[in-house]
């Protein structure tokens, strides 16, 4: 029980304060009972019955009483099974001579990126390790070669193989992490899609003549989006370099653009391997790749449609994927289109 006014008004004006905080916090007198909670503890659940519901954090709250001092914790927090678990950093500090504050702030999203990107600094270095230690055995193998004018030529394909691979990794995790930044990076104009997708596929003709795959497209002119055309032509190439790249020789990628509702779609359809139903998801995850070792063949990095799945969020939109092993898939990125209207409301 609270035992004098004053300690009850104290409550109050903490507990106001806290609303304006994003912080959860609860003040409990010197029993434990919950004399006064924000509306965000509430949120949390972080009371039941007036009593605060993890025995960790009563635990906390009698530590800072016995020591007289602020204590912190970082620990998992759920209201009950059913509901999520969050990852909450909590304090506990003497407010007065009884009550004792607990202030609980959720640092579930702040430990799910550290973790992406600790994850993210992990695989690059796995990544880069494979065509490194590869460039450094080929040098060795042309040293010892160097009577063999055939080991040599061998030897020095696979080199200029290996570092272009290599380039194009570095390339693409510098891209990825700038995309990843959240911001469009290059200019921010207003342009027309299709323009834009059929540099995409003019920048895929060499690699397509050389696979015996022809790419058909219907990308009719006059489709405005607004944004980075550099972002989403380096995401429309991913998309058909992909389709290339998983077909065989004698097949077709079509492209298309069209316009649905307040969204142009890119469709870009191919009739390669497919992908198995239970890994579409996944296909857009940095550095997964349904099937290693034919990616690893094919110079893939896994991190192509990473790139066009976060260019793709950054303009408000998405990409999705329909496909069917060993019957061919088909990607569709849909951006908003630019209105006339929203040029007005900017000059206004
Ligand atoms: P990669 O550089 O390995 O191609 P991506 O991120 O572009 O990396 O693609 C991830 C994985 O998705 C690929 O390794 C491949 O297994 C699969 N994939 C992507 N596009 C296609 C496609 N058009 N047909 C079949 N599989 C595809």
């Amino acid at each position: 029980m609270v035992s004098s006014q004053k300690a009850k008004r104290v409550a109050a004006d903490a507990v106001e304060f806290l609303e304006v905080l994003e912080t959860a916090g609860v003040i409990v007198d010197g029993d434990n009972q919950v004399v006064n909670q924000s509306s965000r503890a509430l949120e949390m659940g972080l009371v039941e019955y007036e009593k605060v519901i993890s025995t960790e954090l009563v635990e906390l709250m009698n530590e800072a009483r016995r020591t007289k001092s602020s204590i912190t914790l970082e620990l998992f927090f759920a209201k009950n099974f059913r509901s999520p678990k969050l990852y909450v950093s909590a304090r506990a500090t003497m407010l007065s001579e009884e009550l004792v504050i607990l202030l609980v702030e959720d640092r579930t999203e702040a430990k799910r990126l550290e973790e992406t990107r600790r994850d993210f600094v992990e695989n690059i270095s796995h990544e880069l390790k494979t065509p490194i230690s590869a460039i450094s055995l080929l040098a060795e193998a042309l040293q010892v070669a160097l009577d063999d004018p055939e080991q040599v030529k061998k030897f020095a394909n696979n080199l200029q193989r290996e570092s272009k691979r290599l380039g194009a990794l570095v390339t693409k995790i510098i891209q990825l992490s700038r995309i990843q930044a959240g911001d469009l990076q290059g200019e921010i104009e207003v342009f027309d899609l299709g323009s834009t997708v059929d540099e995409a596929i003019e920048l895929n003709q060499f690699l397509a003549d050389s696979k015996g795959v022809k790419i058909a497209s219907d990308t009719p002119a006059d489709i405005f989006v607004m944004g980075d055309a550099g972002l989403i032509s380096m995401a429309m190439k991913n998309l058909i370099e992909n389709a290339v790249l998983y077909s065989d020789s004698g097949s077709n990628v079509g492209v298309g653009l069209t316009v649905d509702g307040d969204f142009a779609e890119v469709t870009v359809t191919d009739q390669g391997i497919g992908i198995p139903l239970d890994q579409q998801e996944r296909i857009f995850e940095r550095f997964y790749r349904v099937d290693p070792s034919r990616s690893r063949e094919t110079g893939g990095t896994g991190l192509g449609l990473s790139i066009v799945k976060h260019a793709a969020n950054n303009h408000g939109g998405d990409v999705t994927v329909f496909s069917r092993p060993n019957l061919g898939s088909t990607f569709t990125l849909r951006i908003p289109t630019h209105q006339e209207e929203d040029n007005q409301k900017e000059m206004q």
